[in-house]
């Protein structure tokens, strides 16, 4: 613990974490010391983790990247940051992300833009980048993210990283700052299939406290992860290998499936023919949903408020105007647009329809493959800058792991190569709902 905070405050540049409590981690590294000792340790005892600040930790500040909560003094741990302690593990830290976790870059933090290790002009993606970047870096052998559009598995992909988005479900989400309730979904990042089996059996599990929690059981991740693949039937939706694909990309993400090939994997083409949909359809239930989840940030209660104001009208208007950033002001405008009286059934009932269509589409797909492949993200990591003037095409940057999230699916990003530009590009995985177990499995025989 201690060499790698020394190492954070060496590579501080990257601006991966928003906030580190030296005191707090090694108290808990000591602690983990002691229970070795007294033989009572588990698999993640004394191993430290780098924590997104999404996830509430009792007395971290936890900013979800915003400065509304700029002072927010968490007074209760999150399940998952409550499980990692039961497990032993250790705190080091919350790590830098997207405002709300609104984004694909980084860039629309509070806290400043995150560095991409591989080129420090580059992006880390979004919005788990402090989390992928402290990884990449080895700031932190392992951390969590989330997921409700790609944000755990575009980063991975962008840093060279493997990260597992769970099926809808798996994993609480009590304590995790909710942005689009019915997608939002913890999961590991690390640097490898094993090590977010490692995670996975901590983070994973029915949650009271969730009402969308599954009561299923857990198994042990890590004892399938060498099962045979042979026969395995892999399935390339024609969608994802079309127009918008860098060629680059494309060519390491064929050269991986290649390698499926020759472990006995079997290549099986399928059609998604709903996934140029998925875009416009969660850019209008996300920001619905924001606009809801968000309207509980008003000064009254936690968190910033603004200084001079009139009344309490003037108080909400001031502090929401002073506390939220430009891309979150623009989700909230959207949802309640669109969740207005009038545009209700254009909008929000018709992408719920769509929803539909797209979860469909990935049933269908299943009855002839075991596992989807493509690309996670159609380039590799772009410049700081590149397009943060321009919503639409960071949306997308999320084309081809949105749709995972709308059919509640379990997802991966695996690392597959390098560009020839020296980047990293993820190789893709898309499961059956609860399959995570065979993701890992076919991550860790690529690896
Ligand atoms: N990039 C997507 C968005 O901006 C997804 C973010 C996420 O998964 N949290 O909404």
């Amino acid at each position: 613990t201690r060499a790698l905070l020394d190492r954070i405050n060496k590579y501080k540049d990257l601006n991966a974490f928003i906030t580190v409590d030296p005191e707090r981690s090694l108290a808990q590294a000591k602690a983990a010391d002691a229970r070795i000792a007294r033989g009572e340790g588990a698999a993640l005892t004394g191993v430290p983790i780098a924590q997104k600040d999404i996830f509430c930790a009792d007395g971290w500040l936890t900013t979800c990247g915003s400065k509304i909560l700029s002072n927010f003094i968490a007074p209760y741990d999150a399940t998952i940051i409550d499980k990692f302690n039961q497990a032993g593990a250790v705190c080091l830290g919350k790590t830098n992300m997207d405002e709300f976790a609104m984004g694909s870059s980084n860039e629309t933090s509070y806290y400043g833009a995150v560095k991409n290790p591989w080129g420090t002009g580059r992006v880390p993606g979004g919005s788990s980048g402090g989390s992928a970047a402290a990884v990449a870096a080895r700031l932190a052998p392992a951390a969590t993210g989330t997921d409700t559009g790609g944000s755990i598995r575009q980063p991975a992909a962008l840093t060279g990283l493997t990260g597992l988005k769970p099926s809808y479900g798996r994993v609480s989400r009590y304590g995790m700052i909710a942005f689009a309730s019915s997608l939002d979904q913890g999961g590991p990042m690390c640097r490898s299939a094993e090590d977010c089996a490692l995670l996975l059996n901590t983070m994973a599990g029915f949650d009271p406290r969730d009402s969308t929690s599954v009561d299923e059981p857990v198994p042990d991740y890590t004892k399938s992860l060498n099962n045979d693949i042979q026969g395995l039937r892999i399935g390339l939706p024609k969608e994802y290998f079309s127009e918008g694909l860098s060629p680059e990309v494309a060519q390491v993400v064929q050269a991986a499936i290649g390698e499926y090939k020759k472990l006995g994997a079997q290549i099986v083409e399928i059609s998604l023919p709903n996934s140029k949909l998925a875009i416009p359809c969660y850019y209008v239930l996300a920001p619905a949903e924001a606009s809801s989840n968000l309207s509980r940030f008003d000064g009254a209660r936690y968190g910033y408020r603004a200084k001079d104001y009139t009344d309490l009208l003037d108080m909400y208007c001031k502090t929401r105007a002073e506390g939220f950033g430009a891309e979150v002001k623009r989700r909230i405008m959207i949802g309640t647009y669109a969740l207005s009286a009038g545009y209700y059934d254009a909008y929000y009932l018709k992408a719920q329809q769509l929803r539909r269509l797209i979860a469909q589409d990935f049933e269908r797909a299943f009855q002839s493959c075991d596992v989807i492949m493509g690309p996670t993200s159609p380039t590799t990591a772009f410049k700081i800058g590149e397009k943060s003037d321009d919503p639409v095409a960071m949306y997308l940057s999320d084309i081809y792991t949105i749709s995972v999230n709308l059919a509640g699916l379990p997802g991966m990003s695996i690392p597959a190569g390098f560009a020839p530009d020296g980047l990293p590009v993820g190789l893709q995985l898309v499961g059956r709902y609860f399959d995570e177990a065979r993701l890992l499995n076919v991550a860790h025989r690529y690896q």
